[in-house]
């Protein structure tokens, strides 16, 4: 069998918080217990919302929690770059490819006009709403005449009336159909790569086999499937953890208080604790003892994972903002 490896891709818009810290420790653990190879990449495709000392920053903290990557920005590898934004000739011959086979069309609305269109039923939760088709089947000569006063984005054409299914290592069996959210973008009208094209890519170029993230990307993975198709790629396996949510019930945040690594380690708490913490948020623990990342190895099995969301409860976010 083929080497595991997986990956941690974070976009560096923000801070690590212990909900992408703790999809990076299962995700780590994951490859750790399959004496695989870990990669640590840098989603920065979308400027506006990177930061270079972001970047820098979840690094460090990665590191100060014990974990640690055999290719990555900072040292390197056989797929190397391991940045996005250094990657882009890669993704635009990828979308010259796609256009030739037909798989791509340019698509002139705004997202006013998609909003507006009045069918326009709800798409997928993480992808805003389904695109109608609008654009899918203008003419070349309509094509041409839009074209004058407006840059195109790029949308992929997804097959009609195709089901897509796939087993997910941790929320199990799903099946979608393949209009549930539409044509998807691939490139932005000013340039930027879509985040489904840039992530298929990356993870097929990097060989990655097991990808492990958050729940809130279930829903981008029909589309990935499909990309991967296109491109006849080999899809990776996937798998969803829930995500953590506060005492409220509403996604974890800053609002709950000390939830970033730089908070939580100015307070004194250590990183063992963290650690603990989040095994145990995540079933790996039966209690919140600290514990090293490779100590939580032999405890690693997807099935263990809990499959509900999870809720950090007020005494736990009082461990994570004072030692004690
Ligand atoms: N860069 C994405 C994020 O930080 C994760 C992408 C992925 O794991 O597929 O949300």
């Amino acid at each position: 069998m083929a080497e595991a490896r997986g990956r941690f891709a974070p976009t560096p818009s923000g801070e690590l918080h212990i909900g992408n810290m703790r999809t990076a420790l299962l995700a780590w653990l994951q490859i750790r217990k399959e004496n695989g190879m870990f990669v640590l990449r840098i989603e920065d495709i979308d400027r506006q919302r990177s930061r270079r000392n972001y970047a820098e920053t979840i690094l460090r903290d990665m590191r100060w929690l014990g974990l640690d990557w055999d290719e990555g920005p900072d040292i390197g590898g056989p797929f190397a770059p391991y940045t996005q934004s250094e990657r882009l000739e890669r993704y635009e011959a990828a979308l010259a490819g796609l256009e030739q086979k037909g798989w791509i069309y340019p698509c002139y609305c705004s997202r006013a006009d998609i909003m507006a269109a009045a069918s326009a039923p709800h798409g997928l939760e993480s992808e805003g709403p389904r695109y109608p088709g609008t654009c899918r089947h203008l003419s070349q000569v309509e094509r041409l005449d839009k074209g004058k006063s407006k840059t195109p984005s790029y949308r992929f054409a997804m097959p009609e009336d195709k089901s897509i299914s796939f087993h997910d290592g941790v929320a199990g069996l799903q099946c979608y159909s393949s209009d549930s959210g539409g044509d998807f973008v691939v490139k932005r009208s000013d340039g930027m790569i879509g985040y489904q094209l840039a992530v298929v890519l990356d993870d097929a170029a990097m060989e990655i086999t097991d990808v492990l993230r958050g729940s809130d990307l279930l829903d981008s993975t029909p589309r990935q499937l499909m990309l991967y198709e296109a491109l006849s790629l080999k899809a990776p396996r996937f798998a969803h953890v829930p995500l953590l949510y506060g005492p409220d019930g509403k996604r974890l945040s800053k609002r709950h208080g000390s939830v970033t690594l730089s908070s939580i380690r100015n307070a004194g708490v250590q990183p063992e604790r963290v650690i603990g913490i989040l095994a145990y948020l995540s079933g790996l623990l039966d209690k919140a003892e600290p514990v090293k990342p490779g100590e939580l190895i032999p405890h690693f099995q997807l099935q263990r994972i809990i499959r509900e969301p999870v809720v950090v409860t007020t005494d736990l976010l009082m461990e994570l903002s004072s030692y004690t």
